[in-house]
């Protein structure tokens, strides 16, 4: 019996969460044994390139001695407490050092929890029930945030999946993103009632979608003119994208922002903060309730902690960057080569590809629209030439420190002989 099918007698779908289970691209997943760096080691004997990198947390590159040091020192003096420890003040005096607009942090353990609680404070800052979200971005699997745009009134949502009320649809309203004009007609009309916008300032979960010149913008000054609040989910490009996350590219302050992945350096740490007016309105402080059993838990701390100092290296983002893009420029030739079309995008240490003529991509109707029976070839060809990409064309990629120029180029080889054979 194969591992997969061992597993699904026992887990749901044989997996923890549904992208792993390889439905997009067809066959079965590769179960990891072990890693290293850039290398993925399979339990059925292969050594594989990485560009998942745990979905975004291996910023450092897999098994970093320093941030495994940090976790055994950490577990050898207790592993919960339930009270309060140095290591949570150190990894958020850290955070709220690399992302001013952070006065206040709250930690938990999941990038959802963190969106759940920034919304609930949200609310509860404001008094008001609405929020506005952007159709492609993912904001983890909490109830308020499975909804999508409907198909008649602008404002009307659905539920995304079953087991959603649809009473609380009709508080999440759904806009386009990058349609700043979207945002300005429904505050012209809804304004007093939108307690929060939240989105991913470079959206990670269509692929990779920057934002137009003007749209974070926008969402900034509408939410200054009503008093809603301004959500920055950073979860994916938070410490990813630069030190300061997209907040720093763009120069826009966020009211709140929220954190997951690379803040807990691949141990399960999220986070959300912002303005100390508004993380006064949490318990104890204030009435909006959040708590966790095992927020702050030791050794998540130590793990974000030395994952966050491994990234205080002088020129870290810039060699980064560079080996990113080269990765996405190299991908973009190869591609062009074979007479392939392909839009790449790249900001640290995170990529996007849509196999699409029809770039740069900007709307989420691109990226649905995009090639993706050739995206799933790519992915088998790459898959059986050992390098492992994400498992959907509607995922980011991520590049690691541990990733140097020969694990680039071989990428790249080895994906000229695929784009090779999807011409036809
Ligand atoms: C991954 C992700 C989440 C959800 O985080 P989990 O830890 O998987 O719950 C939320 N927002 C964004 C932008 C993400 O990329």
């Amino acid at each position: 019996m194969s591992l997969f099918a061992e597993a699904k007698k026992y887990i749901a779908g044989g997996v923890n969460s549904p992208v792993r289970a390889f439905a997009a691209v067809g066959g079965e997943p590769v179960f990891i044994k072990s890693a290293k760096g850039a290398w993925l080691q399979t339990e059925d004997g292969r050594q594989m390139i990485d560009y998942v990198g745990s979905w975004g947390p291996m910023i450092l590159g897999h098994a970093h001695a320093d941030v495994i040091k940090a976790v055994i020192d950490a577990a050898e003096a207790g592993l919960s407490f339930g009270a309060p420890t140095v290591a949570e003040t150190r990894l958020a005096q850290k955070i709220c050092e690399f992302m001013p607009s952070i006065e206040r942090i709250r930690m938990v353990s999941s990038g959802t929890e963190a969106t759940m609680s920034a919304i609930r404070l949200a609310r509860g800052f404001t008094g008001r029930d609405k929020i506005i979200k952007f159709e492609g971005c993912y904001h983890g699997h909490s109830d308020s945030l499975l909804i999508k745009a409907g198909s008649g009134a602008l404002t009307l949502g659905v539920p995304s999946s079953p087991g959603v009320p649809t009473g609380l649809a009709e508080h999440t309203i759904t806009l386009d993103f990058n349609d700043p004009a979207a945002v300005e007609t429904v505050f012209a009309e809804l304004g007093e009632q939108i307690a929060c916008i939240i989105v991913e300032p470079i959206a990670g979960n269509m692929n990779m979608v920057p934002p137009e010149p003007g749209f974070l913008e926008a969402l900034r000054s509408q939410c200054d003119q009503y008093k809603a609040v301004l959500i920055f989910d950073e979860v994916m490009t938070g410490f990813r994208v630069a030190k300061g996350g997209a907040q720093e590219i763009f120069d826009i302050q966020p009211d709140l922002t929220t954190l997951g992945k690379i803040v807990g350096g691949g141990l399960p740490a999220a986070a959300f903060g912002g303005r100390a007016d508004i993380m006064a309105s949490i318990a104890p402080d204030g009435p909006v309730y959040q708590a966790g059993t095992l927020s702050g838990n030791p050794l998540v701390m130590a793990a974000g902690l030395a994952t966050l100092q491994g990234l205080e290296r002088p020129g870290f983002y810039a060699s980064l960057g560079e080996r990113t893009r080269q990765l996405a420029d190299g991908l973009a030739d190869v591609a062009r080569g074979a007479g392939v079309p392909l839009a790449v995008e790249a900001a640290g240490g995170m990529f996007g590809f849509v196999f699409s003529a029809d770039g740069p991509i900007r709307r989420f109707a691109q990226v649905t629209a995009a090639n993706t029976e050739l995206f799933r070839k790519f992915f088998h060809g790459m898959l059986d030439s050992n390098v492992y990409f994400a498992p959907s064309a509607f995922e980011a990629g991520f590049v690691s420190d541990a990733h140097g120029d020969e694990e680039i180029s071989e990428t790249l080889s080895r994906a000229k002989r695929v784009f090779a054979t999807l011409k036809s």
